[in-house]
């Protein structure tokens, strides 16, 4: 009997959606900030990475159209035969000033850089330990990288420790692979003492800083800087696309580490190079991340604030069966841990249906299901204490 060879994919819809794991994209509306519009609505933002208001500043915008205007709206190639244009290397050289690295190259997306440094990095001789909490983008470059993959449990030096013990007299070379700030979590990882692992297993270490650059440290350069090891060996991978406000990845590191992936990471070889208007709004951004440490300022008060709304709102007395976890986060990530994907789903669209756009966040991104909460520097007070509120009132309408 002729069945069609696309039969399974209806199959498969019907498990995901059993499983409440089914997904769909909403369209908002309105310039990227605190509030935004959804289907007709205001809808007050706290799903987005754009930490520090950047995404809607009009100077990004300037820089853009500028770029567009002197360049057009392609680099019209790979960056090795017709792509490079002055703005690539003008970026490239602020990121490496920023990060205090000797060099940096720019890539299309932080996904793309991750799948392209490490799968440049390491082979099938080689190991790869990752925190078992790592991004999809660095899991799919060790898959794609060929090397013995082990994860190492969330955060933990000692199983780090353990695991090199163990394996890594068997591998020629060997890479830990980390988030700085969990994307999913909103914790930190110990990085000194992934760094001092490193020195004893003669290993080396990747940092992923998408959700730390321009939020973390001193200058705002990442996790990096907030832990003093900037002078260490160390790839810090991230992305233009988070505080930034743009889009694009980049990796900052030693100048053979750069040259070595210009000639080796596939993801930068083979795709057209990052767009001049998206390359001139990541400048601009870093520049205003550098002179502008207010904006910082506001972002961690409005952390600080967010932090103890929630922790009150899910101790009180108000919520005697506990239904949310606050996970632990030092970052403007928070994540209320929820058991169902059903469930998580519903306060998700509560939320939502009383003006409140947060993540409901479900296996298999993460392995337990969670409200995802971001805050950004241009969030308001009133913003905050209204989000709350509304969490602790659909809290207890669940567990009514
Ligand atoms: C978002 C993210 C990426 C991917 O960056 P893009 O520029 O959006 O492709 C990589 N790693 C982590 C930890 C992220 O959160």
């Amino acid at each position: 009997m002729a069945t069609s060879p696309y039969q399974w994919i209806d199959q498969a819809l019907t498990t995901i959606h059993r499983a409440s794991w089914h997904r769909t994209v909403q369209p908002l509306d309105g310039k990227a900030g605190p509030v935004l519009q959804h289907g007709g609505r205001p809808v007050v933002n706290f799903a987005s990475n754009d930490y520090l208001g950047l995404a809607g500043d009009p100077r990004l915008a300037a820089a853009a159209i500028e770029a567009i205007q002197a360049y057009g709206t392609s680099s019209t190639g790979s960056r090795l035969l017709s792509g490079q244009r002055p703005i690539h290397q003008q970026l490239e050289q602020a990121i490496a000033a920023w990060k205090g690295t000797e060099a940096a190259i720019v890539f299309s997306s932080g996904y793309l850089a991750n799948l392209g440094t490490v799968s440049a990095l390491v082979g099938g001789r080689d190991l790869i330990l990752a925190d078992q909490f790592n991004h999809a983008s660095l899991i799919s470059g060790a898959t794609l990288s060929g090397a013995q993959i082990q994860s190492y449990s969330h955060g933990s030096l000692d199983d780090l420790q353990q695991q090199l013990r163990t394996l890594r007299p068997q591998y020629r070379r060997c890479l830990i692979s980390t988030d700085s700030v969990f994307s999913m979590d909103g914790d930190i990882c110990p990085l000194p003492g992934i760094l001092d692992l490193a020195d004893t297993f003669d290993c080396m270490v990747l940092i992923d800083e998408a959700h730390g650059t321009g939020v973390l440290g001193q200058t705002g350069a990442g996790a990096a800087e907030h832990w003093g090891c900037r002078q260490r060996p160390l790839i810090q991978v991230g992305t233009l696309s988070k505080a930034l406000g743009s889009l694009g990845g980049y990796v900052a590191g030693s100048a053979a580490l750069i040259d070595f992936l210009r000639n080796r990471a596939a993801s930068w070889i083979y795709t057209t190079g990052l767009t001049p208007a998206d390359a001139a709004a990541a400048l601009a951004a870093i520049a205003i991340v550098q002179s502008e440490p207010t904006r910082r300022d506001r972002l961690w008060q409005n952390v600080n604030r967010l932090k103890q709304g929630l922790k009150q709102q899910l101790a009180g007395p108000a919520q005697p069966k506990r239904l949310g976890q606050l996970l632990p986060s030092d970052s403007p990530i928070f994540c209320v841990q929820v058991g169902s994907a059903a469930a998580v789903l519903q306060l998700g669209h509560q939320l939502n249906a009383m003006g409140y756009l947060v993540s409901a966040v479900r296996p298999p991104t993460v392995p337990v299901s969670r409200l995802r909460l971001t805050v950004m520097a241009t969030h308001t007070p009133d913003h905050i204490q209204a989000l709350v509120e509304a969490l602790g009132r659909v809290l207890s309408s669940v567990q009514a």
